[in-house]
């Protein structure tokens, strides 16, 4: 009796998740089919050098702000992936991310570079790459203004057709990462062969860096390994003092993180660099929030 209660309760448990991203995912594509996209935004992160403090670059992030709350891209990434809305919702941020930079340097906010999360699915199910050079080219920015995050499973399972996509980008100077680095798979050979310009160390190597002597390892491991393939070395997730120190003692070369900034919406950013991108004064608690 207790087996079939427990059977018919994880039924209910899989129908409840599977109508719950039915629901996601014909929202998302409503959304989709609305100019500018409706509740959905970009909020960019600065990533600032290690030493001096001051941003060089942003990472965009998804933000859905529905009515009934905020809901993580971690959520609804994965149901576009599963439902085909994952070509619309990319193109969605690259196109987003392309006019918010020429919004930028229009303003004469030059010099910083937009990074764009690229899927898995989206990676391999398009033109994606093709559409990003479309875009730069459409709103008038060069391959220095947009860099792409990947992670180590989509590099590892990219077909003959995306690696030399992702070589001609290379070639062309855009900035290529890897995303979460060294949470994937891990075969290393794949650094040999692929063109990238920089190693993202993933937040869960970074949260207890303080704490545990393996986490500090690897983190160093990473920066080291990232120097002498001749690539820049990025932490993300870095949320306080000891942290950074340690980064920093590492000779990482970006930070990405809390401690410094939020992902913020376009407009906080401007104030913030037009105010003259100093370091932040941290002292203040004066961090602009997120969501
Ligand atoms: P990711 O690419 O690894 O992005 C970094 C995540 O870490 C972001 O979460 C960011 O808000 C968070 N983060 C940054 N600094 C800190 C910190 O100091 N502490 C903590 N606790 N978190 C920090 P977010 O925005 O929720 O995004 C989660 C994931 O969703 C991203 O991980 C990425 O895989 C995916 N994602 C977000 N935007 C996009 C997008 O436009 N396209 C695609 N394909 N995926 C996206
Ligand atoms: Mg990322
Ligand atoms: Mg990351
Ligand atoms: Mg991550």
């Amino acid at each position: 009796l207790a087996g079939r209660d427990g059977y018919q309760f994880f039924n209910q448990e899989v129908r409840n998740e599977m109508l719950h991203q039915h629901h996601l995912a014909g929202r998302l594509q409503s959304l989709l089919n609305q100019d500018g996209g409706g509740e959905l935004s970009l909020h960019y992160q600065p990533q600032v050098a290690a030493r001096s403090e001051r941003i060089e670059s942003f990472e965009a992030l998804l933000r859905w702000h529905s009515p009934e709350g905020y809901i993580p891209p971690s959520d609804f990434v994965k149901v576009a992936e599963r439902t085909n809305l994952i070509e619309r919702l990319g193109d969605w941020v690259i196109r987003q991310a392309c006019r918010q930079q020429a919004e930028w340097r229009a303003m004469g906010l030059k010099g910083y570079r937009i990074d764009i999360n690229i899927s898995g699915r989206q990676a391999i199910s398009s033109d994606v790459f093709t559409r990003l050079e479309a875009y730069v080219e459409e709103y008038g920015l060069t391959p220095r203004d947009i860099g792409i995050e990947l992670t180590e499973n989509v590099l590892i399972d990219a077909d003959i057709k995306v690696r030399d996509s992702l070589r001609a980008l290379y070639d062309r100077g855009y900035k290529i990462a890897i995303d979460d680095f060294g949470t994937g798979y891990s075969s290393m050979s794949y650094l040999k062969l692929l063109p990238v310009t920089a190693l993202k160390i993933d937040r869960s190597f970074v949260i207890e860096c303080a704490q545990e002597p393996k986490d500090r390892a690897i983190m160093e491991a990473t920066v080291f390994l990232g120097h002498r393939l001749g690539l820049e070395v990025v932490a993300e997730g870095v949320e306080n003092e000891q942290q950074l120190e340690l980064l920093r003692e590492m000779r990482c070369d970006l930070i990405q993180g809390y401690y410094f900034y939020k992902p913020m919406a376009a407009t906080d950013i401007q104030r913030l660099l037009l105010g003259g991108n100093n370091p932040p004064n941290r002292a203040s608690g004066a961090l602009a929030s997120d969501k």
